[in-house]
């Protein structure tokens, strides 16, 4: 079980300090970005059980800072009354009620999977029907209660196996397979900023995983994890800074798709993106970076009919485009006059 886990879990993170090979002419060069806005780094704040600290201390500071985060809760033990979620002790799971978590939906916090009743999907669960209860039910009492599908899993004590993860991949788009713990008493802001600076400088995808705040498992200090956060909102220029499924669903798209039908012009290019996965699956906008030979002035993009807003940055150019989604065109203007 570990060494499958392990071989996964390497081959996962092969994928994601992959860069996308650029497509040469000479002229142009083309290619998917790693990240979002071409970013060199990425990260994701991962909340497992649905503790009531979680709610009460960690979504205020995210809040002020404007930091995204992904909490994974279970529907099984969410709190039915406010009465039981504030008699639960600090580690115990589901220390929310359902208004609660909808408070969190609407400030923009994402509401991932933890299983129904927080089952070891590999050990304690047998029969089939069981482990679709855990897995599918709990997604869909999620969708009852919150208004939106779960898009994100997270694997009850990180236990999976092929059957289970067939299961899962086929409603969500993303499971969390590996994770950095940032709690415990002793975890300073300095530890975690340098976790954060080694994700940037090797372009890589953090996903930190926090249980307690001030009590319960490996609880982190909220002085601590603000100080992180301002740290970590400072470095935005360099970090997508993001949920668990809008980050694993642009790598898990990024990987499917190939640039194709290019044709390079002077000042042009165009093309198009192909997805393997299914059109449902579809959704998040691809950065797309486009170096050219000289400085450009001005550019224009257009995907279908539709027009797309460009960013330059000296011989670079940037667009956002979903896959599938029609041909892109992207045309532009060189510094250099010449005049006759
Ligand atoms: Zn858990």
């Amino acid at each position: 079980m570990y060494r499958i886990c392990l071989g996964l879990l390497l081959i996962i993170a092969g994928f994601y300090v992959k860069a996308t090979e650029p497509v040469h002419d000479g002229l142009v060069k083309l290619r998917i970005s790693n990240f979002k806005d071409d970013k060199a780094g990425a990260v994701s704040y991962t909340f497992d059980d649905g503790l009531r600290n979680q709610y009460l201390i960690a979504a205020p500071i995210m809040e002020k800072l404007q930091i995204p985060g992904t909490f994974f809760i279970i529907p099984g033990q969410v709190s039915a009354t406010l009465q039981e979620a504030e008699a639960k002790k600090p580690g115990a799971w589901g220390g929310v009620t359902w208004d609660e978590i909808r408070t969190l939906v609407a400030k923009g916090f994402e509401i991932g999977n933890h299983g129904y009743n927080h089952k070891n999907l590999v050990t304690q669960v047998k029969e089939p029907e069981e482990l679709e209860n855990e897995i599918e039910n709990s997604a869909d009492i999620i969708r009852r209660e919150t208004g939106i599908f779960p898009v994100s899993f997270c694997y009850p004590y990180n236990s999976f196996n092929e059957q289970v993860g067939k299961i899962v991949e086929r409603r969500h788009m993303v499971a969390r397979i590996f994770q950095q713990g940032i709690g415990a008493r002793d975890t300073t802001a300095k530890n975690i900023n340098q976790w954060m600076d080694k994700l940037i400088s090797r372009r890589e995808w953090g996903v930190a995983i926090i249980h307690g705040l001030t009590d319960g498992f490996d609880p982190l200090r909220p002085d601590v994890f603000e100080s992180h956060l301002t740290y970590a909102k400072k470095h935005e220029k360099d970090l997508w800074i993001d949920t668990f499924g809008n980050i694993g669903s642009y790598i898990k798209q990024r990987d499917a798709t190939t640039i194709k039908e290019i044709e390079i012009g002077t000042n042009s290019v165009s093309f198009t993106l192909d997805c393997k996965l299914s059109k449902k699956q579809v959704k998040v906008p691809l950065t797309l970076v486009i170096l050219t030979e000289n400085k450009v002035t001005e550019a224009k993009a257009t995907q279908g009919r539709e027009s797309l807003p460009v960013t330059i940055s000296n011989k670079q150019i940037m667009i956002d485009c979903v896959p599938d989604s029609g041909r892109v065109t992207v045309e532009w203007k060189f510094s250099d006059v010449y005049i006759d």
